[in-house]
């Protein structure tokens, strides 16, 4: 029987990263992974482009039970340490939207990256290869692969989330976490699009395609969130950077509050073009807003877009100005696991060393990446949780 130092189940950003690094640190390493196709995320993220990290990226861009839990890994290696990285690769890359790095080609350059880091490492990788059983005992830790029983004295299991089942998302990792007694949050999607009853979403399914920036907010205390960002209306709810970011923090039956003029006074405006103006409602709107919302908005609020702004009662343009940037709308959910970029929850992050990954009731068990209860933002800190995470638990790992 094959005997290695590290088993890494799940070669995706973490498991590469993790193996690749500690690989190159004179470990006997195995990585494998059930999929097919290695790294699909990777290749699929960003558009195919890879957000592969955020030049501003600390702790308070990640959702956990325990908000400290990732400071650590974090600080050791930062997303200077993965650009550096980028850059020995040759790999050309910009900066798109709030620190948001992107590859100018492909994401395939970034797996293309981190299979030579493997290789430099000397990882064995078998893949597509799947895992029935790990069990622990004296001499560390005997799996059932696929390819026939390994003995390892230290497991590292990268599988990632439940966010997009048919590329290989699998709860794997939460199983073998229970198994060995550890507690999981309980999972939910996150960065997702959130869905409303066809009732709710009558008025609103029209204006599909529609996107303007707005301040979102939802969720509450510690989990509030808010956001500046892009909102889009879709046929089904709403989408874009805005909701995105707030699905992470919301919670069923809770609204969404939104600030449809955001960083205007809507109030003072009205009131400044109705002294000014002979224009009609519908119009004036539509220089602050997306001219088929502002007639849609309108309808809604029985208010006639044809009448002249300056037949329009003060009160009635700060019950119109009120709305707009206090819309509040109750989803019925979100599109799920199978539209979900990330998964929230996972293995409670009160049960592992936040130095090592190391799970303090397994010595030589360890959970890196997505599958840990640690949710970055939309904009690349879900990989640099990936990358930090691995190399924190890389650093870690014994040669036996
Ligand atoms: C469409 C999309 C776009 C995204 N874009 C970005 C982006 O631009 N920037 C960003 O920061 N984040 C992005 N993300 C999130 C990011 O991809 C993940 O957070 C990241 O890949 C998590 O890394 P991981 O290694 O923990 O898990 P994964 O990359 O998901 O890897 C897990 C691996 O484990 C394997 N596995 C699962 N179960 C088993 C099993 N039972 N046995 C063996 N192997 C198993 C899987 O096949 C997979 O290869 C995106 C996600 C999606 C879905």
């Amino acid at each position: 029987m094959t005997q290695f130092d590290v088993t890494v189940i799940g070669a995706g950003a973490a498991g590469l990263f993790c193996a690749a690094q500690a690989g190159q640190r004179g470990l006997k390493v195995l990585l494998l992974d059930h999929a097919v196709k290695v790294a699909e995320k990777i290749r699929i993220s960003g558009g195919g482009r890879c957000n592969f990290t955020n030049v501003d990226c600390g702790p308070g861009h990640f959702l956990s039970a325990n908000r400290d839990f990732c400071r650590s890994a974090l600080a050791r290696y930062s997303a200077a340490d993965f650009v550096a990285l980028v850059r020995r690769h040759g790999i050309a890359f910009h900066e798109k939207h709030r620190g948001q790095l992107f590859c100018d080609g492909s994401a395939e350059q970034i797996v293309a990256m981190l299979l030579d880091e493997c290789r430099t490492g000397g990882v064995v990788h078998w893949q597509p290869c799947s895992v029935a059983e790990v069990r622990a005992d004296a001499q560390g830790f005997l799996l059932a692969s696929a390819r026939g029983p390994v003995r390892s004295s230290q497991v590292v299991v990268a599988t990632g989330g439940l966010s997009i089942p048919k590329i290989g998302a699998t709860d794997f990792g939460h199983r073998l976490a229970r198994q060995f007694g550890h507690r999981i949050i309980e999972p939910r999607p996150a960065l997702v699009p959130q869905t409303f009853s066809a009732d709710v979403w009558a008025p609103f399914a029209p204006l599909a395609g529609t996107s303007l920036e707005v301040a979102i907010e939802t969720g509450g205390g510690k989990q509030r969130g808010h956001f500046v960002e892009d909102l889009l209306f879709t046929h089904r709810g709403l989408s874009g950077p805005a909701v995105l970011q707030a699905s992470s923090y919301w919670r069923p039956g809770q609204p969404l509050q939104l600030d449809l003029a955001t960083g205007r006074d809507l109030d003072a405006l009205l009131r400044a073009a109705k002294s000014t103006s002979k224009r009609q409602m519908g119009n004036a709107l539509g220089q602050w807003l997306p001219q088929r919302l502002a007639d849609a908005w309108l309808v809604l609020h029985g208010m006639p877009a044809d009448r002249p702004l300056p037949e329009w009662r003060d009160a009635d343009l700060s019950r119109l100005a009120q709305s707009l940037a206090r819309w509040s709308i109750v989803p019925n959910g979100t599109e799920g696991f199978h539209k979900a970029e990330v998964t929230a929850g996972g293995v409670d992050t009160r049960e592992l060393d936040s130095r090592s990954l190391q799970s303090r009731r397994q010595t030589g068990l360890y959970f890196v990446g997505e599958v840990v209860d640690v949710t970055g933002w939309l904009g690349g800190y879900n990989f640099q949780w990936a990358w930090s995470s691995a190399m924190a638990c890389a650093q870690a790992l014994a040669s036996t």
